[in-house]
Parts: C-alpha cells; structure tokens; sequence
C-alpha cells in the first residue's frame, strides 16, 4: 500500500499556508478536475492557494466549477513565485510547462500521479501506478483525511475517472474504479450527462477536422502501424482548436489488426508531439520514453525535435523494434 505516501501528502497539505496547484500543458479531463480537487481540499482545510495551467482549459470543462479560477498564464502573467507546489498528472517536471516559472527557488513539491514512468521529480512523490486516473489517488486521499465529498467535487473526481477511462472502458478500468464511480453516483453525479458532455459530443468545426485528417491516415505494409498527422492548417481551414484533436487517435488504433495507432502534431518548423495508443502488445510508454515523453502502456505522449517526415520515419522504426 502507499500508506507512507498518503500520510506525507497530508502532512503537506496541513502544515504550509500557501500553495500553488498545477497539472500538465494542454490539461485533459484528468488534469483539469484533479486541479479543481486539490483546491478545494485545500479550502476545506483553510488555506489559500492559486490554480494555475500553462495555457486554457479545454471549453467543455467549463462546467467545473470554479474551473474559471484557473489561472491561464499564457492570458495572465503572474509575477508571484511560490514555496510550496502540488503537481497533478504530470508524469515529469517538464510536463509542468511554464507553470514551473513560479516555483521558487527553494518550492518543495507535492507530485500526486498515475504514470508509470512517473520519475518522482517531487520532495514528496503519491505515486500510485495501478490507479486509472489521478483523480481516483485524490478520492482516496480524501477520504484517508476523513473529509466529506460535496457534489461539485464528486463531479470533478467523477470527470476524471470517466476520461481517463474512456467512459469506464479502457484496460485500466479495475473494480476499484467501479467502485469509486458508484460512490461518487451516490453523491448525485450526472454520469450519463458527464459522458455526452465529454465522450459524446463533438463541435462542427471538431467534426472537420475528424473528417480531414481521417482522409489523410496512413497504414504500414503490414497493416500493425497507421497514423494521422495534423497541422495549423488543418485547423483554420476547419475552423478547429488545439483541444479538437483529443480522441482523434483512437480511429486508427481502432482498425482492425492494426497495434498502435499514431497522431502526429506539427507544433512548428522544429517541432512535432506525438501521441500513441496501443491495442496492448507494444507498451508505448517505453516507445514515448525513448524520446524523452512517457505515459501508460496503451497511451502516451512524446515531443519530438525535427521535421515531420523525419519523426514520422523515427517513430515508426522504434514503434517497429518494440513489435
Ligand atoms: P495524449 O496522447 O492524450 O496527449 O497523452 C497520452 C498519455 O501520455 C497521457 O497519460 C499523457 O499524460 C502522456 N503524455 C503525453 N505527452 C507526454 C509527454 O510529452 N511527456 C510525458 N512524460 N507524458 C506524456
Ligand atoms: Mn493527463
Ligand atoms: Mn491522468
């Protein structure tokens, strides 16, 4: 058990005043509720802290409440640095983003985490590899504190497990998750609007953009490999945001036989992320890890410096070694 890691957390929580409260750039349902978690616990137990992300939340979480209490810095510059920091989600420093420009130079952190490639970067690490997302770490950390849930955070907690799960279908969906889910029902969650919400729906302009870059998917000679690749172009010609191509991955892991399914994003001239998701044979964390970037066996992420076609070639030929 992580028991140890549990006590130290809430020690941290409990005996500093002022906390700053970040998660990942480009923040998913994960990041963004287990933000909105961690602050609330903090105002239950009287402290102030601030919420930050690199850049915007995604629209749809908006529905969060006090989601319009995170801070996006690429909007509003803080000046402020802080002593004492809880991460969420983030698997290493870097995924922090700029958010990191705030610690000061003695912050102790607090990294609450899923990942297994998780590299404890924090003074004090919660790092819990078998839960499915990080908000199922903090609904145990609560409830360890002996702190009572309201619907507004169960809904968060809630968000969390259901993204990060796929709508409670992916192979890290366990029983405790199931059984976390049905608690957090009990408090009154709106399961099956939460899923529309986040699972369901899709903007015009998302759909585009879906329709765009499905005509360009690529497939390796022996059909185990296809990706997708998108660019600033396809988004204005779609009238698409950045957030509009979360899920778009799935659909060629999705084909039949194909084993990891590939989304190429150029970020500019120099740079590409990737995202990889797997159909359980190749752990693409070690393949994401290979580039500096990480995650979980079926899912993960890496950025990569160079020219597309020239990531394309070196991520495939490492998706190929792990074959
Ligand atoms: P996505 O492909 O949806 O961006 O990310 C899939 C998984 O990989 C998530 O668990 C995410 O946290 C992780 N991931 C994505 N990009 C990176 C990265 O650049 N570095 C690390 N360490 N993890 C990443
Ligand atoms: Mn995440
Ligand atoms: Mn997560």
């Amino acid at each position: 058990t992580h028991e140890q890691e549990f006590i130290q957390a809430q020690q941290f929580l409990k005996e500093h005043d002022q906390f700053l409260v970040v998660s990942h750039v480009q923040p998913d349902g994960d990041a963004v509720s287990s933000t909105l978690v961690v602050g609330w616990l903090l105002s239950c137990l009287g402290k102030k802290y601030v919420m930050v992300n690199e850049g915007p939340i995604p629209k749809r979480m908006e529905i969060l409440e006090n989601s319009e209490d995170i801070v996006d810095l690429s909007q509003q510059p803080l000046d402020e640095t802080f002593d004492y920091i809880v991460c969420v989600d983030c698997a290493d420093f870097k995924r922090t983003g700029k958010t990191s420009l705030l610690f000061s130079e003695h912050a102790r952190i607090l990294n609450i985490d899923h990942h297994p490639t998780n590299n404890g970067f924090g003074t004090f690490n919660l790092i819990v590899e078998k839960a499915a997302a990080t908000a199922e770490i903090l609904f145990d950390l609560i409830t360890f504190m002996g702190i009572k849930l309201n619907l507004a955070t169960a809904t968060a907690l809630y968000t969390g497990l259901l993204t990060d799960t796929g709508g409670f279908r992916y192979s890290n969906t366990s029983p405790k998750v199931m059984e976390t889910a049905s608690k957090l029902l009990e408090y009154g969650v709106d399961g099956p609007g939460l899923s529309e919400l986040f699972l369901e729906q899709m903007t015009f302009p998302q759909l585009k953009l879906l329709t765009r870059v499905l005509n360009g998917l690529q497939m390796s000679g022996d059909g185990k490999i296809s990706w997708v690749t998108v660019d600033d172009g396809d988004l204005s010609a779609t009238g698409a945001i950045h957030e509009d191509m979360e899920g778009i991955v799935n659909y060629p892991r999705n084909i039949q036989g194909v084993e990891v399914g590939l989304l190429f994003k150029v970020i500019d001239e120099t740079a590409v992320k990737v995202s990889m998701r797997s159909a359980g044979k190749v752990d693409v964390a070690r393949v994401a890890q290979h580039f500096g970037g990480g995650g979980h066996v079926r899912a993960a992420g890496a950025r990569l410096e160079g020219k597309l076609d020239d990531v394309i070639r070196r991520v495939i030929e490492q998706v190929k070694a792990e074959l």
